[in-house]
């Protein structure tokens, strides 16, 4: 028997809270959350790594209606974006929505009835609406290395990380420069014996302007929210401004480009290193990382930078392409995720049988990273291209889940069974897309990233401003979709 719901919510991340908690709040409270995991948190709960930290300002990555007085830091720690997560959920009454451990399987469209059947490890869900929040970074991306799987020593991937293994006094390798490697390393290095950090490409890195909160701060934005709203305001002036050197002034990314290598040659005086962690393309091709104690940690005398390809794996150490063994108890993969592969791992069925994946096949596509034709009343929140590189990703799931919540609106109000994006609508809009991301730094600085996919096509960024994204989403546009009623 199937359980029957008006909205099924996938993840309890970020996204599919938001999408919950205005459900709630427009008087919908017929809906389920599913999760995998045993608890909420998505991406906040599944990186537990050490040293794992927010790189956007925690008073712009925090809810715009649930500010948070008290952040220890200007960029929050995870365990305590976890416990403001978890806070929201009590206060905006999720607990009893969400059903942990319910790994979605796939998910059917019934054009006769207008309902999605959700194929669970727990059994069938039906509902009008379905909303997959599953995140655009929740699968872990293995890398493809010859021997990995013979390697007899401790092995996990930073987004699993296994808390029950102690690093002490251990020889431990590191995969990877990304966004987590350089927050793992420094947190690890002065602990165990020896580190080999493995380098295919490294990353452009400014210092982080993080700090503690003063308690006078915490006291005012608690008594006087308006200040609290006047920080959030310069934060998210500030970071727009980036977005104008990713998009259309590359003159601004020069700038950082120096103010990078200025932090480099600040903390690291051997010039081999230097060179080592100096990248070839331009700044703002791959995501800028910000941090005030990575390259510090590179200059520990038991860490070494290896920036020779890795040959193979044995199974007590790593070879690389000059014939050279390390041999190590630990390797830690901080090889990032599949984000530009699609948003589901699951296969998801639309009108005529239609599968999401072979939809797809030539780079993922929505309109408004939101709606996907030939999938009814079906609503992907951080979609496709509605990643950003310079802010936070709250300001596009509000942006979203608001436009959701529009057409939702307007179902109901309109008697409407399903809506529908019209595939030239969807098909002009990419277009459009395209055409603005090819002139960005993105596509033109040199690099390869996971903002593309395996043809180059960038299918995870938003090519500009945020309150360009959110002037889109305001208004549900019924002219713009098939309507059955
Ligand atoms: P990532 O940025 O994709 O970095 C993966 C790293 O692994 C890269 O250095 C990559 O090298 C390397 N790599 C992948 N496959 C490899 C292979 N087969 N051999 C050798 N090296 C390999 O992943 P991430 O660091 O997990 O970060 C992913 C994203 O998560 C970030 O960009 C960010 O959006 C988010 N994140 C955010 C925070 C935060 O503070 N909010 C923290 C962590 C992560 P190449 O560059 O050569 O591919």
């Amino acid at each position: 028997m199937s359980k029957e719901y008006d909205y099924v919510i996938l993840g309890a991340g970020f996204a599919g809270m938001c999408m919950a908690i205005k459900l709630k709040e427009a008087g919908f409270h017929n809906f389920v959350i599913l999760e995998r995991d045993k608890d909420l948190g998505g991406t906040w709960l599944a990186n537990s790594y050490p040293g794992a930290a927010c790189d956007v300002q925690s008073h712009l990555y925090s809810y715009s209606f649930e500010p948070k007085p008290d952040w220890s830091r200007m960029f929050g720690p995870q365990l305590e974006i976890w416990g403001y997560m978890t806070h929201c959920a009590r206060k905006y009454g999720l607990y009893p929505h969400f059903q942990f451990e319910t790994v979605v399987n796939g998910a059917t469209f019934n054009e006769q009835s207008g309902k999605w059947t959700i194929n669970t490890s727990k059994g069938d869900y039906t509902a009008t609406v379905f909303v997959s929040c599953s995140g655009g970074l929740s699968q872990p991306a293995m890398p493809d290395i010859k021997g990995l799987q013979d390697f007899k020593g401790k092995l996990f991937h930073s987004a699993r990380w296994d808390h029950s293994y102690d690093l002490k006094d251990k020889t431990v390798a590191v995969i990877g420069t990304g966004a987590s490697a350089i927050q793992i390393v420094p947190t690890i290095a002065p602990t165990v014996k020896q580190l080999f950090l493995y380098q295919r490409t490294p990353a452009w890195i400014l210092p982080k302007p993080d700090r503690a909160m003063k308690g006078f701060e915490k006291k005012m934005f608690a008594t006087m929210p308006f200040m609290q709203r006047l920080l959030r305001g310069m934060l998210y002036w500030r970071n727009e401004l980036f977005a104008i050197g990713f998009v259309s002034k590359p003159g601004i990314m020069k700038l950082a480009q120096k103010m990078a290598t200025r932090h480099i040659n600040a903390v690291i005086k051997d010039e081999t290193l230097r060179k080592k962690v100096t990248p070839a393309y331009k700044v703002g091709c791959k995501r800028i990382l910000l941090s005030n104690e990575y390259y510090q940690a590179l200059t520990r005398a038991n860490v070494e930078v290896i920036t020779d390809s890795i040959k193979e794996v044995t199974s007590n150490g790593i070879v690389t392409a000059n014939g050279e063994e390390r041999k190590m108890d630990a390797i830690i993969l901080a090889t990032g995720f599949h984000a530009a592969d699609g948003v589901v791992p699951f296969a998801i069925k639309g009108t005529n049988g239609l599968d999401l994946n072979e939809a797809w096949k030539n780079g993922a596509e929505a309109y408004l990273g939101t709606s996907v034709s030939g999938f009814p009343n079906l609503f992907l929140i951080v979609g496709p291209n509605t990643g950003l590189g310079h802010s936070s990703m709250i300001l596009m799931i509000e942006a979203q889940v608001h436009y959701a919540m529009e057409a939702i609106r307007q179902m109901k109000l309109n008697k409407w069974k399903a809506v529908d994006v019209k595939p030239e609508v969807q098909k002009d809009y990419n277009a459009d897309i395209q055409e603005q991301l090819s002139h960005t730094i993105w596509q033109t600085g040199g690099c390869v990233s996971w903002y593309q996919d395996k043809n180059g096509k960038n299918v995870t960024l938003w090519p500009g401003h945020t309150f360009t994204f959110m002037k889109r989403t305001k208004t549900f546009e019924p002219d713009k979709y098939i309507l059955a009623k």
